[in-house]
């Protein structure tokens, strides 16, 4: 008799980075641990298929037998042609809902305490800037140039190319709202 041994390839997780040490580092930098339980994950973790195409990224909880199953979806399709800085920034906004779903209890969509979190989390590190908006890359497909900060390397979209154009967060930052040519916006096509 023989045995066929299935073996399922996770082809999504190959094309894209891995999802989970993202979430334990800012669990750890901006939610206190709070988002895990006995090194368990709270929420799930994962990348989409390729059908997701309406929303960057999603968090969604389901009641099952009073056993709570949340997670948070990121689109593929959408984020795997854009920059760490992007995948960063959503994962980190669906963090927050789950965050205030899961930790707080609270029912809230983008109100006070997720704005404050929000406020929070972008002002104690400038690697990425977390948005309201859950759907930014969609709405900027018709964004033609894409530009990055030479100083903190954030990702700006643009209809047009512009010259000496600076990174408004970085002149805010470090030099007291004036432009500064050390912060300035390379321009790449998309
Ligand atoms: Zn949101
Ligand atoms: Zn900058």
């Amino acid at each position: 008799m023989v045995f066929f041994v299935k073996i399922k390839i996770n082809l999504i997780q190959l094309s894209v980075i891995p999802l989970l040490p993202l979430f334990h580092k800012f669990n750890r930098a901006f939610f206190e641990n709070s988002l895990v339980e006995d090194n368990q994950p709270l929420i799930k973790v994962r990348w989409s298929d390729n059908r997701l195409k309406t929303t960057a990224g999603f968090y969604k909880k389901r009641v099952i037998d009073g056993v709570i199953y949340s997670e948070i979806v990121l689109s593929k399709p959408i984020l795997e042609k854009l920059s760490i800085v992007e995948i960063q920034s959503t994962l980190c906004h669906e963090m927050i809902h789950a965050w205030i779903d899961r930790i707080l209890k609270i029912n809230e969509i983008h109100g006070p305490i997720f704005k404050k979190k929000m406020e929070e989390i972008n002002n104690i590190q400038d690697v990425f800037e977390i948005n309201i908006r859950h759907d930014f890359p969609v709405l900027r497909r018709d964004f033609k140039f894409k530009g990055r900060c030479i100083k903190c390397g954030n990702v700006y979209f643009y209809r047009r190319r512009m010259f000496n154009l600076s990174c408004k967060k970085c002149c805010n930052t470090y030099f007291r709202g004036v432009w500064s040519k050390s912060c300035l916006i390379v321009f790449e096509n998309i």
